[in-house]
């Protein structure tokens, strides 16, 4: 049993100790004490069934055994010592990840973070092509650092700095967006803004395949392989934010740009990748990694001994555990049941996703599509009373964002859906 301190005096702490920009979920905040799998548990021993694995990033479960030993043994040996040494746990890891790469994506730069992994993302981009501007789309997360905040479209995350010379596209958002699911018209818009906006030249274009913080958004089909094209007749570089959209998830694909067709000249990731550990990757082509080679490009904690041991073993229990292909199936079965929910329920303007990477857009209206901002918070909470975990997104923060650990089953989304039910009746 938990002995440490309550939920109220963490709180105080975290009010006079850490930063007044931190945000918490539901009105009285939940200590969670620990966590096995798709379960996490409070500090009463409750356990609630997890469907944001800690903001989509646990991927094979809470303190999955074999990630746990991989890090533990590791742990014992060496936790740190650079690369300014060789250690086989980094040459591992990067060989077996630009094994899952295709195309050419064979070189591999680990970070700690998926903020760091856009920026220097971006610093390629721009230094390969020799050009400043990017492009990204409305309704993006890319980061909060204080350049990957330019990349960012939700105003949430903004502060007010300079940005650089970055261009937000209309999103092409099947549900939302002003031309549906057209995506020629979303392209035009882009190369649009090179004609109007730029000289005519950019440095590289960033998307995520299905928007995460954005509200499960997946982008209308058809739109990154005419924009890729765009992008590249204006020099410019294209980049595949799969921080959570990766290893899987999607089910269909192991990587979310392949669901519409392209590979990407620059591929990002963090969140799933480390199942927990802080551990972001860039990986690009030999060309582009090449321009790099001009300065080093050192990162003290990038690939140390001990997340690249986790990050191995994150891989192979995707893999030996088939999670990709769980995802597809126990996603279309929670994705079907949503629906057939839908039906039931007004509030449900829209059910959107795929995989384990899902979205449920609460409105107030259908035809107008009035978010339904204040019901989803109560909805929010009163799942969490059911023992359920959201996470919740979209501009007007009016869309449940269901991404659970990947070991979730059919009988987790009943569960899951089956209190969403109750708790939009009793509405
Ligand atoms: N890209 C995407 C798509 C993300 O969702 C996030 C985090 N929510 C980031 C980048 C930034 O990652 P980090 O918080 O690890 O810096």
């Amino acid at each position: 049993p938990y002995n440490g301190p309550s939920a109220d005096q963490i709180l105080e702490k975290r009010k006079k100790f850490l930063g007044p920009s931190l945000f918490y979920y539901y009105q009285k905040p939940l200590n969670i004490v620990e966590g096995k799998m798709q379960y996490l548990y409070d500090e009463n021993g409750r356990r609630y069934l997890d469907a944001f694995a800690g903001i989509v990033t646990v991927s094979c479960g809470h303190c999955h055994p074999e990630v746990l030993n991989a890090i533990t043994e590791q742990n014992k040996l060496l936790q740190h010592a650079t690369t300014i040494y060789l250690h086989h746990a980094i040459a591992d890891f990067a060989e077996a990840l630009a094994s899952k790469m295709p195309g050419n994506l064979k070189v591999v730069y680990f970070v700690n973070s998926g903020s760091e992994a856009n920026e220097l993302a971006m610093l390629m981009a721009r230094l390969y092509s020799g050009n400043l501007g990017m492009i990204s789309l409305r309704n993006a997360y890319h980061g909060g650092s204080s350049s990957t905040i330019g990349l960012t479209a939700l105003n949430t995350w903004k502060y007010p700095i300079p940005e650089g010379e970055i261009h937000h596209v209309i999103n092409p958002d099947p549900f939302r967006g002003v031309f549906g699911s057209d995506a020629t018209r979303y392209a035009k818009d882009v190369q649009d803004h090179i004609e109007y906006g730029t000289s005519g030249k950019v440095a590289g274009f960033i998307a995520e395949t299905i928007q995460g913080v954005g509200g499960a958004v997946e982008l209308a089909p058809g739109y990154l392989k005419q924009v890729y094209d765009i992008v590249h007749k204006a020099g410019g570089v294209c980049i595949a934010d799969e921080v959570q959209t990766g290893f899987g998830r999607t089910g269909s694909h192991y990587w979310g740009f392949e669901t519409q067709g392209v590979i990407p000249d620059i591929v990002t990731m963090a969140k799933g990748m480390g199942n927990g550990l802080p551990l972001g990757a860039v990986v690009t082509t030999p060309e582009i990694a090449n321009v790099m080679a001009q300065k080093i490009q050192f990162n003290t904690f990038g690939g140390n001994p001990v997340c690249s041991a986790g990050g191995l073993a994150v891989l192979r229990v995707i893999d030996k555990e088939k999670r990709q292909a769980h995802c597809a199936d126990v996603g279309s079965h929670l994705i079907g049941r949503l629906r057939s929910l839908q039906d039931k329920h007004d509030i449900i303007g829209d059910v959107r996703g795929r995989g384990l990477m899902v979205g449920v857009e609460l409105v107030t209206d259908r035809k107008e599509k009035t978010p339904a901002k204040a019901k989803t918070a109560i909805l929010f909470e009163n799942m969490r009373e059911l023992g359920v975990l959201l996470g919740k997104g979209g501009l007007h923060g009016n869309v449940f964002r269901i991404k659970p650990p990947m070991c979730f089953t059919k009988d987790d989304a009943d569960y899951l859906v089956d209190a969403l039910d109750y708790a939009m009746s009793k509405l």
